[in-house]
């Protein structure tokens, strides 16, 4: 290792690093523009010159290795005098006109050019490009502040694996441009704010935080929207969030984040829902309530909202369920609804409420539209069904990478971004499968466009190709699995002629994925709804475990079986529980668990267990609701009445039902069939945790205060008997009230509901959550990575699972065959349906159809169609057209594009009323996971 002299100190270094990183390991301070610890070195600005013993003339120390013996002065008069003489030529160019500099207390350069007292020329350059130069409506740009460190275009490039920012013109002409000159969202820039985030001047900045003036607080929390469960600070000033920005990880300390200064456009740019006029900001109720008067006879008038306190309209759901209960005790007839939005702590009660206080397992949430194929799926196979390696690991060390059914770079984002980085920086073999031209297939070695709903045969003839050329991990197999023979012996009829015929996939496409595969170890097996939502999708779940266990990917870094789970806590709700067959930590309801939670929630345990899962699921409750099995629906931030298949029918169930008690932030589409709505608080509004998709938990924290009503109804009412809440503690009091009602006390450290904050429920979480014992509000507060199971409260976390064995001992082989879907294309309706999303909305759009800018850039439902499809039918590029299907139609705009293969149609399911693609999907179910066929379904084309 090498020694060198700092600044008269002796400094032990590491071989081939640069005396910039050797001196800032060391504590010292070198001033730098162009370089980023992130980004690739330029060497260009000449800020970090430093002096060193026997070289003539300063040297950069950012692009300089150290070596052994070399004496260093990082602060030398002349070295001062030089930097400051580089500061004073950037200040020759750099035109600041003031438009932002009241929204910051300063920039990287502007704080260089104060510290050594660099003077801008006598006379102040005037501006030579115009000032917020772009349409778009996320990034500020403005080139007179450029200096030309060109951080922006290595942070497009290294960061984001995008290439829009790039150097034009040359001398004293030399410009950064987006494209070849074309505005930002032209040349494909996917609006993340990489380049804004790592701009040292403003010439790029946060256009919607423009004029807002400077934080009064920044608050480090855990982004809203998807399942990569990215850190992000939200910069607040008078309890409004102003902006939303990004550490690396120098800056962040001792605090672990998955994304480093990566974001995507939701998660940087989609923040201002929290403040939109139509949040709910109290309670209301139906005023044929107030009046006494029968739900069914009610009409006009009577039907509308009236605000009411929080006392009022709990104890008026309170009595209505004590009602319930008493009227009718068994089976029940309550249904409750968990959030995949919401945070750990507010699902862990949503479950226990549903199982102590209304004493029934009818408790499921929206896990059952996305992923419960794969909880069930994994469980057979391994024993539990979350993903068993983490993105850092797959990003960093999977030599291959198997993508099947997930848009990866427009779903999960930020982990798209590092898949892209590994296939540039470090040659990671990506073998994408989707029936669509996604993005990442122009990163990858090889794409294979199978027809949607042939995952089985395709995999099952990548196995039977595997076998055939002895590629299989045979030592692994006869170590760590079983049923080996069987599932060996189901492949054979799978050749590749028979497959190419199921998939639409040419043989020799087979042939070379499954090489690659095989030979690129280890290999990483990543899936989403592409998958799941199939009435095969825990057949097709199995057969990705088959694959894995085939090539002895378990138990490695850059291995294993990911789920990329949607919602930013969909992981969460699933290990809170909130599933009808398991208590938290996936303890089965029918096993000794259930006395164990009986004691702990001081209650006898609910019987009799007599429906197969133990209570009903969410579409079940729906049609249950319809039909009068379930009086009563108790929901948290779910919109039924937009994303639940074969909405016709799904909403008719709806308007049927007796009772529906609708926790949410937004008056949403379920709203229409709520007779209560309790109005909950926003994620930057509450404390708690969200658990990620690699099974990481984290830290959510309050920033602003929920809204509230300008000012209280009545001179009695104080602002607290109004106002949205925390959902935690809307529960908690519910459930208090309802045991009250009923005289029921039950005792206990975990058997109440006196709840100070989320801390306390989570302490209630780890002691009842094997997986969970070791998480605590301290070390999560710390900035402690933790990914479950962590079962004591020293133990480090489980980045990778599997290692030695599998929870449920062997790994088992199944036999899985090829099943087509329930409903395919015919003469009457002869187009296949997939649905997907989009990279700027997020599931049912309900906060991202709020949020200003993405809404602009993405405002209604765009349908994909091949040319080959939409010419013989006259469609044109950009025409309203209607998809009609044997349940309902809707509208979109069509949009012709060679994405979709001939035969296929895709739509996204962010938008409501007649753009909602839900009027047209289908209600089939796969018959384990019980999750709706969303991915395929017979339609035919009308003009709009
Ligand atoms: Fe948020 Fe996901 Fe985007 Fe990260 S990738 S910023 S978690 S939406």
């Amino acid at each position: 290792m090498p020694s060198v002299t700092i600044n008269d100190e002796r400094v032990q270094t590491a071989e081939g690093q640069s005396i910039l990183e050797a001196a800032r390991g060391a504590g010292f301070t070198i001033p730098t523009l162009c370089y980023h610890p992130d980004l690739s070195v330029a060497g260009s600005c000449r800020l970090c010159l430093v002096d060193v013993e026997g070289h003539s003339g300063h040297v950069p120390a950012c692009s300089q290795p150290v070596s052994d013996g070399m004496v260093i002065q990082t602060e030398s008069a002349a070295v001062v005098a030089a930097r400051r003489f580089v500061l004073e030529l950037l200040l020759q160019r750099y035109v600041d006109r003031g438009d932002t500099s009241g929204d910051r207390d300063s920039t990287e350069f502007l704080r260089w050019v104060k510290h050594y007292q660099a003077r801008g020329p006598a006379e102040p350059p005037a501006a030579h490009c115009p000032v917020n130069s772009d349409a778009n409506p996320f990034v500020w740009v403005d080139m007179n502040k450029c200096i030309m460190c060109t951080r922006c275009v290595r942070a497009c490039q290294e960061v984001q694996g995008r290439f829009v920012w790039g150097v034009a013109e040359r001398g004293t002409q030399t410009t950064i441009v987006a494209g070849a000159g074309t505005p930002l969202l032209d040349a494909r820039c996917e609006s993340c704010g990489a380049c804004v985030a790592y701009c040292p001047t403003g010439a790029l900045d946060d256009k919607m935080s423009v004029g807002l003036g400077k934080p009064d607080r920044v608050v480090s929390t855990t982004c809203a929207y998807c399942g990569v469960g990215c850190g992000l600070d939200l910069n607040v000033r008078n309890d409004r969030v102003i902006r939303v920005t990004t550490r690396s990880q120098a800056e962040l300390g001792r605090e672990t984040r998955v994304n480093g200064m990566s974001l995507c456009v939701k998660g940087r740019y989609g923040y201002d829902f929290v403040h939109h006029s139509e949040r709910l900001t109290g309670p209301r109720v139906r005023r044929y309530l107030l009046d006494g008067k029968p739900k069914a006879s009610a009409t006009g008038s009577e039907r509308d909202w009236v605000e009411v306190d929080w006392p009022a309209a709990l104890e008026l759901v309170a009595r209505k369920m004590v009602e319930v209960a008493r009227e009718r005790p068994q089976p029940s007839a309550f249904g409750v609804l968990g959030s995949a939005k919401c945070t750990n702590e507010e699902n862990y009660l949503m479950q226990k409420f549903a199982r102590q206080v209304l004493r029934c397992h009818n408790v499921d949430h929206c896990a059952r539209l996305c992923h419960s194929s794969t909880v069930a799926g994994l469980a057979m196979a391994v024993g539990t069904g979350a993903m068993s390696n983490s993105m850092k690991d797959v990003a960093e060390q999977a030599r291959a990478v198997f993508l099947i059914g997930s848009n990866v770079t427009e779903q999960h984002p930020v982990f798209g971004t590092m898949l892209r980085q590994a296939v540039l920086e470090r040659g990671l073999e990506l073998v994408v499968a989707d029936p669509r031209k996604i993005d990442i297939t122009e990163f990858a070695t090889l794409h294979l466009q199978h027809r949607p709903g042939t995952d089985i045969a395709l995999v099952n003839g990548m196995m039977h190709i595997i076998l055939k050329n002895a590629w299989h991990h045979a030592d692994f197999i006869a170590r760590r699995c079983e049923n080996f023979q069987a599932f060996a012996d189901s492949l054979e009829s799978y050749t590749p002629v028979r497959v190419s015929a199921i998939t639409g996939v040419p043989a020799d496409n087979l042939v070379h994925a499954a090489r690659v595969l095989s030979v690129a170890r280890p290999m990483a097996t990543i899936w989403a709804m592409g998958i799941t939502q199939h009435t095969t999708g825990v057949l097709n779940v199995l057969s990705l475990a088959n694959l894995q266990m085939l090539l002895g990917n378990f138990g490695v870094p850059g291995s294993g079986v990911n789920p990329l789970r949607g919602q930013n806590n969909v992981q969460g709700a699933c290990d809170m529980g909130v599933l009808p067959n398991v208590y938290p930590g996936y303890q089965a309801v029918t096993g000794n668990a259930a006395a164990l939670f009986a004691s702990a929630w001081a209650t006898d345990p609910i019987a009799p267990l007599t429906h197969d899962p133990p209570g009903l699921t969410v579409t079940e409750m729906v049609e249950g609701f319809g039909d009068g099995r379930l009086r009563m629906l108790y929901v948290l931030g779910e919109d039924l009445a937009l994303t639940e298949p074969d909405l016709n029918h799904a909403r008719g169930c709806l308007a049927k039902g007796e009772f529906l008690v609708l926790q949410e932030i937004f008056p949403s589409d379920t709203a229409e069939f709520a007779d209560v709505l309790l109005a909950g608080a926003a994620f930057a509004e509450k404390f708690g945790t969200f658990t990620n998709t690699e099974r990481r938990v984290q830290a959510v924290r309050q920033a602003v205060p929920p809204p509230s009503l300008p000012a209280p109804l009545s001179e009695k009412e104080g602002r607290e008997a109004r106002g949205a809440r925390a959902d935690w503690a809307i529960t908690a009091e519910l459930a208090r009230r309802v045991l009250n009602l009923q005289g029921r006390r039950p005792r206990g450290p975990q058997a109440g509901w006196d709840y100070a904050g989320a801390d306390e429920i989570l302490a209630e979480i780890a002691a009842v959550t094997p997986s969970y014992a070791g998480v605590s509000w301290a070390r999560l507060d710390r900035g402690e990575r933790l990914q479950w199971p962590v079962p004591h409260a020293t133990h480090p976390g489980t980045p990778i699972l599997h290692v030695d064995d599998f929870p449920r001992g062997l790994g088992r082989f199944h036999v899985v065959d090829h099943l087509p879907a329930a409903e395919l294309p015919d003469q009457d309706y002869p187009l296949l349906l997939t649905t997907g999303r989009v990279l700027y909305h997020w599931h049912g759009g309900e906060l991202t159809r709020r949020a200003r800018g993405l809404q602009e850039v993405y405002p209604e439902t765009l349908i994909e169609i091949n040319p080959e499809d939409a010419v013989p039918l006259g469609f044109a590029d950009g025409e309203q057209i209607r998809i009609r299907s044997r349940r309902g139609a809707m509208v979109g705009r069509a949009v012709l594009t060679e994405r979709v293969a001939s035969g296929v149609v895709f739509a996204n399911f962010h938008f409501p009323g007649a753009q909602n693609v839900n009027y047209v999907t289908i209600a089939a179910l796969d018959p384990v996971a019980k999750i709706p066929e969303f991915k395929v379904c017979a339609v035919k084309l009308e003009k709009g």
